[in-house]
């Protein structure tokens, strides 16, 4: 039984969930198998059927657990899976994309995401992503881990204008990126998936964040996603690899924050007053 949740819109048109799940460090120990593809079964059954994986997650590992959390759904998932910038050649790309669709146990992957720039041109990176789409390998491309002058050097290659997402570090503690390049990516209607949207939990014990969180009866983790999930193209996907953790990021959509709650946020982790450089993880 699947419960629906609010999407947002790519360029392309294509709706996708605002929330959605992430997949890194699973696959790394296979005792945790059956536990991680349990947790993302009952976020799909959730509604977050947006799944982000890699190739680089336990070197191919995580894809296989997503392999099996999607068996027999495949429909369900909107599959995002990424290509490591050391194979982003034209024929580097084709190759990692079709050894990713094998350990996914599927034909094609919905958005497939440059990882980081690395050395081959946008260009060639960008062809490949074409050729891939002609072969319905993927349905759509993007990008992860691209600053302001990145995106503009991007969009002016031949066919780079067809970037549908950039995945980036976001969450309270991280806001550089909404001096400028969030901005400019709004302007375009193109969302950003914002990573590591709980700070992989190092934000959880902020005193600021946990008075918000009581005055809602709610969690920091539910504060932090609502936080997120407030802005207009802004899609978090939070990993979590135990059932408890699913159902409370699910139900963040639940949670309203108030004006109060937003500036007693702003004061606590303050918006960044001039451009910084993007931070990764
Ligand atoms: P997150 O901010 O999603 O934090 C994940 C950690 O938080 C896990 O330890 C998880 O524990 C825990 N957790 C999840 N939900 C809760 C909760 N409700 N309360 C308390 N703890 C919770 O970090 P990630 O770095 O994993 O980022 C999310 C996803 O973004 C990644 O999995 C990956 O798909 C993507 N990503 C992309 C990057 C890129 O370069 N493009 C870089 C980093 C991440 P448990 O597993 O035990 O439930």
């Amino acid at each position: 039984p699947t419960t629906a949740i609010p999407t947002t819109t790519l360029p392309s048109g294509r709706p996708v969930p605002v929330l959605g799940q992430g997949t890194w460090y699973m696959g790394e120990d296979g005792r945790d198998h059956a536990r991680e593809v349990d947790a993302l079964k009952l976020g799909l059954d959730l509604g977050m059927t947006l799944i982000d994986t890699a190739e680089m997650y336990a070197d191919g590992g995580a894809e296989e657990v997503v392999a099996d959390a999607m068996a027999g759904r495949r429909d369900e998932v909107f599959l995002v899976s990424k290509v490591l910038p050391q194979n982003a050649s034209r024929r580097g790309t084709i190759a990692a994309c079709e050894r990713s669709l094998k350990r996914l146990r599927t034909d094609r992957i919905d958005l497939y995401l440059l990882h980081w720039r690395g050395s081959p041109d946008f260009a060639e990176t960008v062809d490949a992503f074409e050729a891939l789409m002609r072969d319905g390998k993927i349905g759509q491309w993007g990008v992860s881990n691209l600053d302001l002058a990145d995106m503009e050097e991007l969009v002016d290659v031949t066919g780079g204008a067809g970037v549908q997402a950039n995945q980036l570090l976001y969450n309270l503690t991280r806001r550089g990126i909404e001096y400028d390049l969030k901005p400019w990516l709004r302007e375009r209607g193109i969302p950003i998936m914002a990573y590591s949207p709980i700070e992989q939990g190092r934000m959880l014990r902020h005193a600021e964040l946990r008075r918000v969180a009581e005055r809602h009866d709610a969690t920091p983790a539910q504060v932090a996603l609502a936080w997120l999930l407030r802005q207009h193209g802004v899609i978090p996907i939070p990993k979590a690899s135990s059932a408890q953790h699913v159902r409370e990021n699910r139900a963040a959509l639940d949670l309203t924050l108030t004006a109060e709650d937003l500036a007693d946020l702003d004061r606590a982790f303050p918006p960044p007053r001039g451009p910084r450089p993007l931070e990764m993880l």
